[in-house]
């Protein structure tokens, strides 16, 4: 029997069911890869999340080659390209992992009715989640809203099912298994359309498992402490890793728990639960995405509209400022520019500016979720729509719009030295700790001796954090009283 083996946001070799599937079940298997040209054409991901996905699919080449299998590519709409490479190939069984986006599912159930339409088989699997939406439910069958009713549900199912992560598997080894087709270099960047950008955090498999047993070995065992902090190494950054497939979440997960079985001195249990929590978090948003699509263009809550204001320059101009990082609060712009220039933003940071655009800016949160999606290496619809949401006060989260960041309390509290903000505002380097967070505060003579001009240098707080806070508030008491 012959299968395709149709790579999508799982590009590795351990721990993947659909490739271990074709590997045990048939005697050829063709692994392939389809670039969504009308995707790559939105620009909806930008260069540093397309970089990344090519560097992933070079290494997963490499790792396919060095087993006797070629890679093959295409480009085009996925449908008709898998299709074709089905036909051309003459495949019997198409295998892939599954993906709850609802335009995938809507791509897959598109290919799967044309395949089974020629007479072939379609495998598909569970894969980028532990728990796929239909597995956590409510006592009534009803998906869950509540973060913290679907995390007991998913702990639960955890204890029945007792997880297991595949490994590389054994078939893929054997020659029987290649078909002796070509293999051609894979398109650079350039020819996808965008430009090329040298990730910060390392692509492919092998990073993926490098940066999982360091993060296992030391940041993981003061998680709860070291995440909210972005001047350090406080957390995995495994994101990318866990958006393209190149790690699974269940041997993230297991390699998590492993550390606490190994019973090392300095080992916390609340730390590595906490960090297992984020996982979960994750599948609570990819839950969300599947079981409520609307929230890909509205608020979940439908009811909630928080204020924005008219659109038109002045608009323009203080969304560009957020964008640019010149808002003259130090720690939305380290963000900001950390985004700019890296293609990523620390989690605490994420939620920081995310407030200042919706609350102090008064921006509609979705100009912000775009603006992320653009520009993040881990570009993720369901994470990123879902924490947006959350920042907005219009998600699953029971706190209503009352939650506003203080940037400067914020900065003060998790950035005391103004580390992060020295890495990324070079112009506020040389600021006294004092000032870091206020630094339009600074007398003129105090400005000359840190060589930073308010105003030449750096700019001065657009906008007063107090009084847009009071507007905020009370335009949305107005909006919500008929
Ligand atoms: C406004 C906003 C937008 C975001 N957009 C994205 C996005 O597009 N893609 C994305 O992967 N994450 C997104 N996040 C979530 C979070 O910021 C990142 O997952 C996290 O910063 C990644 O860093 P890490 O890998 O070091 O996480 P760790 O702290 O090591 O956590 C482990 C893993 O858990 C998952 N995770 C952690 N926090 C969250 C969370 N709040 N929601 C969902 N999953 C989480 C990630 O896969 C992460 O790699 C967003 C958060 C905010 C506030």
């Amino acid at each position: 029997m012959r299968g395709l083996m149709w790579f999508r946001r799982d590009l590795r070799l351990a721990d993947q069911p659909a490739l271990s599937a074709a590997c045990t079940e048939c005697d050829q298997v063709i692994p392939l890869f389809v670039f969504d040209d009308p995707l790559l054409q939105s620009k909806e991901f930008g260069a540093a999340c397309v970089n990344f996905m090519l560097g992933s699919l070079r290494e997963l080449a490499t790792s396919l080659e060095a087993r006797g299998l070629a890679l093959q590519w295409r480009r085009g709409d996925p449908v008709e390209e898998v299709v074709r490479a089905a036909r051309d190939w003459k495949a019997d069984v198409v295998y892939w992992n599954r993906d709850y986006e609802p335009r995938a599912i809507l791509r897959d159930q598109l290919v799967q009715r044309e395949l089974e339409r020629m007479g072939l088989i379609v495998r598909t699997f569970k894969d980028h989640v532990v728990f796929e939406p239909q597995d956590i439910r409510g006592v009534s069958g009803e998906p869950l809203q509540r973060y913290s009713a679907y995390r007991a549900r998913w702990w639960a199912q955890w204890s029945t099912h007792k997880p297991r992560a595949l490994p590389v598997p054994a078939a893929l080894r054997s020659s029987k298994q290649a078909m002796g087709l070509p293999s051609s270099p894979l398109p650079s960047a350039e020819e996808l359309g965008y430009a090329s950008f040298d990730p910060w955090i390392e692509p492919g498999e092998q990073q993926a498992w490098k940066r999982l047993r360091w993060f296992c070995e030391g940041p993981l065992h003061r998680y709860g402490t070291g995440r909210n902090i972005p001047g350090i190494e406080g957390s995995s950054k495994l994101s990318p890793h866990f958006r393209f497939g190149t790690i699974s979440p269940r041997a993230a997960i297991l390699a998590a728990l492993k550390t606490l079985r190994k019973g090392r001195a300095g080992v916390s249990r609340p730390d590595v639960f906490l960090w297992i929590d984020e996982l979960i978090w994750r599948e609570f948003f990819q839950q969300i995405l599947a079981e409520f699509p609307h929230v890909i263009s509205g608020p979940f809550r439908r009811e909630v509209a928080p204020p924005v204001r008219e659109p038109g320059h002045e608009r323009d101009r203080l969304f560009q400022a957020w964008c640019e990082g010149k808002t003259g609060y130090p720690i939305v712009d380290a963000g900001m520019r950390q985004l700019r220039q890296t293609g990523w933003m620390h989690n605490r940071v994420r939620m920081i500016v995310a407030s200042f655009l919706v609350k102090d800016l008064r921006i509609d949160w979705q100009s912000g979720e775009r603006y992320f999606m653009a520009h993040l290496l881990d570009a993720d619809v369901a994470a990123n729509n879902g924490n947006w949401q959350w920042c907005a006060s219009t998600g699953t989260d029971a706190m209503k719009g009352y939650r506003i960041f203080n940037p400067t309390l914020q900065g003060k509290k998790f950035d005391p030295d103004g580390l992060y903000i020295r890495r990324y505002v070079p112009a506020l380097a040389s600021v006294p700790t004092a000032n870091i967070h206020e630094p339009h505060l600074m007398a003129l003579s105090e400005q000359e001796e840190a060589r930073c001009r308010i105003g030449v240098d750096y700019p001065a707080p657009i906008v007063d954090h107090r009084q847009a806070r009071e507007d905020y508030l009370r335009l949305s008491t107005q909006k919500r009283t008929p």
